[in-house]
């Protein structure tokens, strides 16, 4: 059977991040890569959104950008700018695509639909396929979205939403989310931050359409594209082997409090570029220690007192929002991490670190 020298389990975002990067610093010239990835097809499953804190590979993929953001509670509306962030949208159907183009320019790099049709005793794995613990304490975030296309002008695509927490909040955490890519287009999403224990928050198709026809009193659509998730806020299980480093949700790379992943993951990828040559020796790349101790704060609050979170998730944006932009993208500093926390219910947090 053949060898490698690399392996990289699951050519989703993450892995397809890594190999791209490492092909683009030419570390592949003389190095041998296998993917493993079951798909039989690459199509557009998923869209990346972020706030742009940092360089990336993947502008040519960017959907849209904005400048402009806004978060509702219920009679009450923030309109925020991020001109320092702009917020973008990766299309992973143009993702995909991008990196498969360039991936196929190298020999070097093969691809399989299975482990089990390689050697991989002696190569350095790159593993994006996450353990999770099945515990129904844990917090997950779980959305459907769809992409819509009216026939008139209806969106002001020249600000997204980031949270509309104005509905049926059903004893947990509930908001939409719309990204307007054009004045007749729109990604619209129902989100939940809860355990999954919960069927009944699972009436997605339903929650979408009365959002869509009563709230934004729109009739006149069409979907054209839906989406479905479910993103872990607590970390897989991480087997620590000298052969083996986790990326992707695997490794740690998804903040707990947000959901946010596709950024770090770019970080990751450079990082272990960077590295490459001496890769089993090189210290673990992980999600700065203060944002997982406060995230983990943050959670507690969370899953104990739902009702308060639309509340917070507002007041916490009358900071400014390039800060809250930094500390929930992992860049802030000590002074800006305070005046963060300062905005949140002091009781209620302090009284969360003896849950
Ligand atoms: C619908 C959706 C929308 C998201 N939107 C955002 C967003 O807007 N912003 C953001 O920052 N994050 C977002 N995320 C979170 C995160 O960025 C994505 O989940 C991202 O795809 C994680 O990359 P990954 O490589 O870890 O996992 P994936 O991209 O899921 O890649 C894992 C790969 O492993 C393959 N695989 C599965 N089993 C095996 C196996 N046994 N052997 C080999 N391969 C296997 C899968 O087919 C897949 O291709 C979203 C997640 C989802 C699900």
């Amino acid at each position: 059977m053949k060898e490698f020298d690399y392996i990289i389990i699951g050519g989703g975002c993450a892995g397809l991040s890594l190999a791209y990067e490492l092909e683009i610093n030419e570390k592949l010239k003389d190095k041998t890569l296998a993917i493993i990835e079951p798909r039989k097809e690459y199509k557009k499953d998923k869209t990346w959104s972020f706030w742009k804190v940092a360089s990336h590979n993947f502008d040519d993929c960017v959907k849209k950008s904005w400048d402009n953001f806004s978060i509702n509670i219920p009679k009450n509306t923030n309109h925020l700018q991020c001109t320092s962030y702009p917020y973008q949208s990766v299309d992973s159907g143009l993702f995909y695509e991008k990196i498969n183009k360039k991936l196929k320019e190298n020999k070097n790099i093969s691809f399989f639909k299975n482990i089990s049709e390689i050697n991989s005793k002696n190569s350095f794995i790159f593993n994006s396929v996450p353990s999770l613990k099945k515990d129904y304490r844990n917090l997950w975030q779980h959305f459907c979205g769809v992409e819509i296309e009216t026939q008139n002008d209806f969106f002001d695509d020249q600000i997204f939403n980031l949270m509309d927490f104005d509905c049926d909040q059903r004893e947990s955490v509930h908001f939409f989310y719309t990204l307007p890519f054009s004045k007749t287009r729109a990604l619209i999403e129902t989100t939940w931050l809860s355990k999954m224990n919960d069927s009944s928050q699972k009436d997605y198709d339903h929650q979408i359409k009365d959002y869509i026809e009563n709230h934004l009193n729109l009739k006149n659509y069409k979907i054209t594209y839906k989406e479905e998730g479910a993103i872990p806020l607590f970390y897989p299980i991480y087997e620590e082997t000298k052969n083996k480093i986790n990326i992707g949700t695997a490794g740690g790379m998804t903040r707990l409090s947000t959901g946010y992943t596709f950024l770090n993951i770019q970080e990751h990828s450079k990082y272990i570029c960077k590295n490459i040559e001496n890769i089993s020796k090189t210290k673990k790349f992980e999600i700065g220690k203060k944002y997982q101790f406060l995230d983990d704060v943050f959670l507690r609050v969370l899953d104990k007192n739902p009702e308060k979170m639309p509340d917070i998730f507002f007041e916490m944006f009358k900071t400014s929002p390039k800060t809250v932009i930094k500390f929930l993208s992992n860049k802030s500093n000590f002074f800006e991490d305070l005046s963060v926390i300062f905005k949140m219910p002091k009781f209620t947090f302090i009284k969360a670190l003896f849950y």
